[in-house]
């Protein structure tokens, strides 16, 4: 049995002013051919799920293509999205015959001039496998998940977790899904329904709020073996694109009416619930002075609005600002930017000398003013460490040239590029422990509290700028197609596709 496998990730950002290049992808990563197959199997992701699955099978010969993960931010430039989306299919081709298909996608990939990239890829796969041939995908929970997606793809497997943990399982499941259908032992029908409705990051959860009990449903469906799969799609929000919005995918063995019900009755419920994922905000200098009194104990100042792994540029100076403004000489605080031009003046100043710096606003000054920032330089880095908890361990992320500046309390990370912040290693691999802070900045809505539900004891949401605002009625939405709501309250009954 011959399975094509190949990997096509990025998340698109449409208020992110930095381009998605190829540098993009050649700084995460961007593998070709055997490459992959190199990969260690031991990174908590869908690659090495469904590998594992795939290569336990002595009869299965994998045929690898393109691994190609951007991370998130703006559309991917044209010229760049097509290369590498000719490289992957040109593969295909060449690797032909092929029993099977398995792509890890993330479900929410632009291109310049395609909003919809990932049905794009399916749909070019599809063509040149023929309706025969089984494709399918893996997405993230918040992919967008169109009706061309649903169309030109056998199954559609998302995640059943945020904070995402559970990636490599997923990518075991969409294996075995492919695999069974190949074998003529399972025969997928996939029903789709699509709401009006974005929704912030912060309150779409699998642990507790108003995505909680949808994802449990589903989960409880497959324990049943009603289905084989049902996946909630928490789309992200910033997608200032056409035909945007949550969903509901269910994959069930041939019961397409079955399908049908349950993905109706679970997207009437996510619809049910909309006003419920609306977050309650604190602003910066209320947040920090909440942090600071009362009892010790770690506060994490969550800077959702700046997180990276949202689209967001990272060089926020809001809660910067704010904490220069109070009296932290008697508490150890970490806070991090991302700032290439302060990361290498204190690189060229070195360590123990004292640096003045202006930070902030130098990737996205129409969300951020820089601030001044006067103390020492207490390490330098190469800025490069691995996770450890359970969303994405053992991936390694590269924050470049990197310094920790002090003043008074403050322990400031000066990054010279954006990393993903769901992990405390980020910190620690600096020499930095979270547990011993009182105040801890970190840039992601929810994903953080996987690996951070040990250290935090208070979670602040603070209202801040950026493209990864929460405040999604206040962006300057261009092509999203309305009435959507939290933009527009209307009445809709729930469909299925
Ligand atoms: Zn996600």
């Amino acid at each position: 049995m011959r399975i094509a496998f190949g990997a096509f990730q990025h998340e698109a950002n449409s208020f992110c002013p930095q381009p998605t290049t190829l540098a993009s992808f050649q700084h995460n990563k961007l593998k070709f051919g055997s490459e992959l197959l190199n990969e260690s199997r031991s990174t908590a992701t869908e690659d090495a799920g469904a590998l594992t699955v795939l290569c336990a099978q002595p009869d299965i010969e994998i045929l690898p293509l393109l691994a190609a993960k951007a991370g998130s931010g703006a559309a991917i430039q044209k010229a760049a999205y097509t290369e590498l989306r000719d490289d992957l299919l040109q593969r295909l081709q060449a690797a032909l015959p092929v029993d099977g298909l398995l792509l890890v996608l993330h479900g929410a990939m632009m291109a310049e001039g395609e909003d919809d990239a990932s049905g794009d890829i399916l749909a070019r796969a599809h063509a040149i496998l023929g309706p025969e041939v089984p494709i399918v995908a893996t997405l993230d929970l918040h992919a967008n998940a169109t009706e061309r997606m649903a169309r030109q793809a056998t199954a559609l497997v998302g995640y059943h977790t945020a904070p995402h943990i559970d990636l490599y399982e997923t990518g075991q499941r969409a294996a075995e899904i492919l695999v069974g259908a190949v074998r003529g032992q399972l025969h997928p029908t996939m029903a789709l329904a699509r709401l009006p409705l974005i929704v912030p990051a912060e309150n779409a959860r699998h642990t507790d709020g108003p995505l909680s009990g949808i994802i449990n449903r589903a989960l409880e469906l497959e324990r049943q073996g009603a289905i084989l799969r049902g996946s909630v799609f928490a789309v992200q929000p910033w997608l200032d694109g056409s035909g945007v919005g949550c969903s509901v995918v269910v994959v069930t063995d041939n019961q397409p009416e079955a399908a049908r019900e349950y993905a109706l009755e679970m997207a009437t419920t996510f619809w049910q619930r909309r006003a419920d994922f609306i977050p309650e905000l604190v602003p910066a200098d209320e947040a920090v002075r909440r942090a600071l009194v009362g009892e010790e104990r770690t506060a994490i100042l969550c800077d959702s609005a700046d997180a990276p792994s949202s689209g967001s540029t990272g060089d926020s100076s809001t809660i910067l600002r704010a904490l220069l403004g109070a009296d932290t000489s008697q508490h150890f605080v970490l806070a991090n930017v991302v700032d290439a031009p302060a990361a290498a003046i204190a690189c060229a100043a070195g360590i123990g000398q004292q640096v003045s710096v202006e930070i902030g606003g130098t990737l996205a000054p129409q969300y951020f003013a820089p601030v001044r920032f006067s103390g020492y330089v207490k390490s330098l880095h190469d800025g490069v460490f691995r996770f450890k908890g359970q969303g994405m361990r053992g991936v390694t992320y590269r924050m470049g040239r990197t310094a920790v500046l002090v003043h008074e309390g403050i322990h400031l990370v000066v990054m010279e590029h954006g990393v993903t912040q769901w992990d405390p290693e980020l910190y620690r691999s600096l020499g930095l422990e979270p547990n011993d802070a009182r105040v801890v900045q970190v840039k992601s809505p929810a994903a953080f509290r996987a690996a951070y539900k040990d250290i935090a004891d208070e979670i602040i949401i603070v209202d801040a700028p950026g493209a990864a605002s929460p405040k999604l009625t206040a962006l300057p939405w261009q092509h999203l197609e309305r009435p959507i709501y939290p933009l527009d309250d209307l009445a809709f009954t729930p469909t299925v596709i």
